[in-house]
């Protein structure tokens, strides 16, 4: 067995402008694993508002004992043992699970979904992402997504109403809201709110920052359209804890730390009634694949990364009638395109 990793820069399409950041790129890591002559991939995805750097990863990754003595008959103890190691580096673990669970699905002969008996003609379908911009800028993406009947669009600027009347102007899709903590009063939220239901939009993801718990439990109580957590929420962890404040959890594999992790997020947030959105940092191919495995336990479904990156390094899960579909190959199905060297 060996594990490898390639530090990679994804070009994005666009500037991609949040409430909070502005960037034109977003560092990876891909893992490689092989094992018995079969290769798995993984993918550490890094925006730069969170700690992990591709430095950190690679040294994760080299901490993890090469386990060619282990008889991998189950993922998810060399995982657990792997979590074991940090209580953070949640890319990392992301990618090592992501690679062994590409390598695991190879190995037997089956795609993710079916080895977890999950039904693909039940993935709902994705959301496109729009980022904060001028909203002339905004109206003509709106415009181009025809391909889409999702769109989700980042608020949190001085010109929400503006940016959601451009899209209004060209399309009358349903509208997720992403406000990534931009505002910070509840009264103006739930103003917001009311308005933004007015317009077609389907559902609010993470309206106040983290640290106003009260006044989200508040928003949550009064809130005419569902409120999604996604900074509050990160691991398994965090859920009881937000359990009354959000309607439904964002669970993206990065935050989770991997496939494993986020499986045991959905069935436990479902017993708890919430409801799940599977979605995704900027990534590759990848990472976007092997999370597409999820997506038929999802009521709601963002997975567009890769579709805002213009040097993809892999192929895979693609976009099909408006949905982000798994290959029917086995593991992850993503493809490398070319080759990394060493
Ligand atoms: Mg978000």
């Amino acid at each position: 067995m060996y594990l490898k990793t390639y530090p990679h820069t994804l070009e994005l399409k666009y500037t991609f402008t949040l409430s909070h950041s502005s960037r034109k790129t977003t560092d990876i890591v891909i893992v490689e694993l092989e094992h018995n002559g079969v290769i798995g991939y993984g993918e550490a995805s890094l925006p730069p508002y969170y700690p992990e750097t591709q430095a950190s990863v690679i040294d994760f990754i080299n901490r993890i004992p090469l386990i060619q003595d282990y008889d991998i008959i189950d993922p998810e103890i060399i995982i657990q043992s792997v979590h074991l190691l940090t209580d953070r580096d949640y890319a990392a673990k992301a990618a090592f699970d992501n690679a062994i669970w590409d390598w695991y699905g190879k190995t037997i002969g089956l795609p993710l979904y079916a080895l977890w008996n999950l039904d693909i003609a039940t993935i709902p379908p994705t959301s496109f992402t729009i980022a904060i911009d001028e909203p002339d800028v905004v109206r003509k993406r709106a415009a181009d997504a025809h391909t889409f009947s999702r769109l989700k669009i980042k608020l949190g600027s001085k010109k929400d109403k503006e940016i959601v009347c451009a899209i209004r102007d060209v399309s009358e899709l349903p509208l997720y809201v992403d406000v990534n903590q931009g505002w910070n009063d509840k009264y103006f939220a739930l103003d917001m709110i009311g308005w933004l239901k007015e317009q077609n939009v389907v559902l609010v993801e993470q309206p106040l920052p983290v640290g106003l718990l009260d006044e989200s439990v508040w928003l949550f109580e009064r809130s005419p359209l569902p409120v999604i957590a996604d900074e509050s929420v990160h691991g398994i962890h965090d859920i009881d804890r937000i359990q009354g404040a959000f309607h439904g959890i964002n669970i993206k594999l990065m935050k989770s730390g991997g496939l494993s992790m986020a499986r045991g997020m959905i069935s436990y947030a479902k017993k708890k009634q919430m409801k799940i959105m599977v979605g995704c940092m900027t990534e590759s191919s990848c990472a976007i694949s092997a999370a597409s495995h999820l997506s038929p336990l999802a009521d709601w479904v963002d997975l567009d990364g890769s579709l805002l990156v213009a040097n993809d390094p892999f192929t895979g899960s693609a976009l099909s009638d408006g949905k982000i579909m798994p290959r029917q190959i086995p593991g992850t199905g993503a493809t490398l395109k070319y080759d990394f060297g060493n």
